[in-house]
């Protein structure tokens, strides 16, 4: 399975690469010259990401707090309206 280095703070993915070595030189590249050598304050990443598909989305990526939160909200309106 394929990485692909993601900075949060640029919003930007780099190219899929097939070894992880050259996803995290990716992101030293990047950090280097995006953000003078230093972590970005949002963070980055290396993630595993699936070899094709239109659905690039890695695994293990997270849902965006904004989405859980409209989920737990939606959930709580559900209870409340049964216990009615
Ligand atoms: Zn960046």
């Amino acid at each position: 399975m394929p990485y692909r280095y993601q900075c949060a703070q640029c919003h930007a993915d780099a190219d899929k690469r097939d070894r992880r070595d050259d996803a995290e030189a990716d992101g030293q590249q990047h950090r280097d010259e995006a953000h003078h050598g230093l972590l970005p304050t949002a963070g980055d990443r290396v993630a595993k990401v699936h070899a094709d598909g239109r659905g690039d989305r890695a695994a293990g990526v997270p849902w965006p707090r904004s989405s859980l939160l409209l989920l737990a909200g939606f959930a709580l309106l559900v209870l409340f309206e049964m216990a009615r």
